[in-house]
């Protein structure tokens, strides 16, 4: 029998909405979902790890990459880059395994283009003014960041049409289990056997 590639899975939708919460608490579980590690200029916020938060670069290494091709995506959020390697995504579905990318919407939408087999999920606070208080109850953001970053999920919740399936984060353990749901019934999938 022929090895099945692995299902590339993407997690997307404002910040802020909860899906870094969303996709931590997953990892937490056991999974046998890969997570890509994104690369971005941002600065490492209290506790971030290089290696395995991000990858930290800077802006003339991001460049690099770009120019390079080493980014199956890449996307400029709120001053910074942040983008998907291609090596790892790649190789790891050439295995066979499932890797899940947490990505924000203007990502997801190019990975669209050039993953159409990719599972998209989208998703969505319960309201706008519950995530206007999640960001600004992280407290990492200044009052001008908090605005571009509101303005930026507004615009965001309108692309919802372009996904597979909406999960609305109103508690993270229900929202798990949803991906998780997701995730088994893709392997259902008939054309999949
Ligand atoms: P934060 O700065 O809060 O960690 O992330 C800001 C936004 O960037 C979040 O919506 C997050 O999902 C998104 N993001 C993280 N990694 C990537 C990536 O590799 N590509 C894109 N396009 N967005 C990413």
């Amino acid at each position: 029998m022929i090895k099945e590639k692995g299902i590339l899975f993407i997690l997307s939708g404002p910040s802020g909405v909860g899906k870094g919460t969303v996709r931590k608490a997953l990892f937490d579980q056991s999974t046998d979902l890969r997570y890509s590690i994104s690369m971005t200029t941002r600065a490492p916020r209290e506790g971030e790890v290089d290696g395995i938060d991000y990858f930290f670069k800077s802006r003339d290494e991001f460049e690099q990459l770009i120019s390079e091709g080493q980014l199956i995506e890449h996307a400029e959020y709120v001053g910074n880059y942040y983008g998907t390697p291609r090596q790892y995504v790649e190789q790891t579905l050439e295995e066979g395994k499932d890797v899940f990318l947490e990505i924000e919407v203007q990502g997801a939408l190019k990975v669209r283009e050039n993953f159409p087999q990719g599972v998209f999920v989208f998703l969505i606070p319960p309201s706008l003014e519950e995530l206007k208080d999640r960001i600004v109850s992280r407290g990492t953001e200044t009052e001008e960041k908090v605005k571009n970053r509101l303005l930026a999920a507004k615009e965001e919740i309108d692309m919802m049409d372009a996904y597979d399936y909406v999960v609305v984060n109103d508690k993270v353990e229900s929202a798990v289990n949803k991906v998780k749901a997701i995730v088994a019934s893709e392997h259902c999938k008939r054309e999949r056997v």
